[in-house]
């Protein structure tokens, strides 16, 4: 039995240990907490997955929260001024793509038990490279999937991938409960469970997604992506989650001052769901040679880290899993070496991430003439902002019109037309 190691237990490590447990690998995964240190912990995202990887975890048996974590079925989206004045309001509906956000802090727990009880090898402990050296010469492939932790400055930075040299946006984040945020029609003008999403000028963006976690069942989760040294990033001086909810209440009551009263009441649904910081988005290069001679490969978000204003990151771990796990497969006995490695990720990276990275990037500036095009149409026809929300599932369906008004226009008229008819 080919013996496969994986270190981190987040999207993309659990995830990919289910899916080799499943073809009759022998998987070890080494994280750095238990399943109880996990649960215990501050947020350390606010994670949406569409319907296309809430799929493959369905397939895999993993989506043991298919009942109770609400569905976000579209979203609102108004574009403002500075002042918070709305210029554009886009809602689109993402139909059966619909996906659901379950805190990580209950996903992962409960993942790392079912990993144990599956027969996969589970070890709590944090990985250094003296330790990849030992694991890389007692497997068959070594895979790490750190996320953001510090061992991925092993891997290389990819010059040429990575457009950012400074985080390009300041976060805080929340998860919420209170009287005019739960229910289907949390929004008075959205005749669904929206995704609701605040573009201001020059200024950042704010998203409120539904949302569960295990502390309080249903709420919502808020997250602010602040300009750098703009008006909106004041969250970072905050000491704790109560703090950063009344900057929340000033950043809402000056931005979208129509959204404020959906957090009369408000509170948050545990002490420990807050976070705030920033990082570099950085795309790496995919093999790292250890000292010795041993061999690792990057993955999620080690391999292609991106700003979360797309919701992007764990759905791109999930589409990059469900790729490994047929390479791993397909690879049968042979070896898997350098070149294999690159080869998997230069494949992957021009089928999907190169789509994801582009589309994440692009959201991060002001938008480009193709992309004004279709929300322009959007904004008064629904098939159009139906089509525009559905290519969030998948942002390679946003490429090649997204880079071309032409394209942008025959993307317009082809929804256009098919609805008159
Ligand atoms: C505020 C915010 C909002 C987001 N919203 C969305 C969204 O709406 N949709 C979306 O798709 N994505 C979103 N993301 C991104 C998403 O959370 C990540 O892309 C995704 O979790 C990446 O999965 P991963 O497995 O690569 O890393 P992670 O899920 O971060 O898992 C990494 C794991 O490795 C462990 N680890 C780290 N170092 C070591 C070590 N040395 N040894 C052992 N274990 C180690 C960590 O503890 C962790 O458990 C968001 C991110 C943030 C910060």
């Amino acid at each position: 039995m080919r013996k496969i190691s994986l270190i981190g237990g987040g999207q993309a490590g659990l995830l990919l240990g289910f899916a080799l447990l499943d073809k009759g690998y022998a998987v070890t995964l080494y994280t750095d907490r238990s399943p109880e240190q996990v649960l215990n912990s501050r947020i350390p995202s606010t994670a949406f997955l569409f319907n296309s990887s809430l799929q493959f975890e369905r397939e895999l048996g993993l989506n043991f929260w298919e009942d109770v974590v609400p569905y976000g079925e579209g979203m609102h989206v108004d574009f403002r001024g500075p002042d918070g004045r709305i210029g554009l309001t886009v809602q689109g509906r993402l139909g059966e793509l619909k996906g659901q956000a379950l805190d990580q802090r209950t996903k992962f727990s409960r993942w790392m038990r079912e990993f144990s009880q599956r027969g996969g090898k589970l070890v709590i402990q944090s990985v250094s490279v003296a330790d990849l050296e030992r694991i890389a010469a007692d497997s068959d492939l070594t895979m790490v999937a750190a996320g953001k932790g510090p061992i991925n400055a092993f891997f290389e930075r990819d010059e040429v991938r990575s457009a950012h040299s400074t985080p390009p946006r300041h976060l805080a984040a929340l998860l919420l409960t209170g009287p005019q945020l739960m229910g289907d029609r949390p929004w008075a003008r959205v005749p669904f469970r929206p995704l609701r999403f605040n573009f201001v000028a020059g200024v950042g963006e704010f998203f409120s997604l539904p949302f569960y976690t295990h502390t309080r069942g249903e709420c919502r989760s808020f997250l602010f992506e602040a300009i750098p040294g703009g008006p909106m990033d004041r969250f970072q001086a905050a000491r704790d989650g109560h703090e950063l909810l009344e900057i929340a209440r000033a950043v809402v009551a000056d931005f979208a001052p129509d959204d404020l009263h959906h957090l009369d009441g408000a509170e948050l649904t545990d002490e420990d769901a807050w976070l705030k910081g920033s990082f570099l988005p950085t795309v790496r290069k995919p093999v790292g040679r250890l000292p010795g001679g041993g061999l690792v490969m990057a993955i999620g978000d080690t391999a292609v880290l991106n700003d979360p204003i797309a919701g992007q990151g764990a759905n791109n771990a999930v589409r990059m899993v469900r790729y490994l796990a047929e390479r791993i497969q397909a690879q049968g006995q042979r070896a898997f070496d350098a070149d294999w490695m690159q080869d998997v990720f230069e494949t992957f990276w021009n089928e999907s991430a190169v789509f994801t990275t582009g589309f994440t990037n692009a959201l991060l500036l002001p938008p480009g003439e193709p992309v004004m095009e279709v929300l322009g149409a959007a904004s008064v026809h629904p098939p159009v902002a139906d089509a525009f929300m559905r290519c969030f599932d998948n942002p390679r369906n946003y490429f090649p019109w997204i880079t071309d008004v032409s394209l942008a226009r025959a993307f317009v008229a082809e929804r256009t037309v098919r609805d008159a008819a």
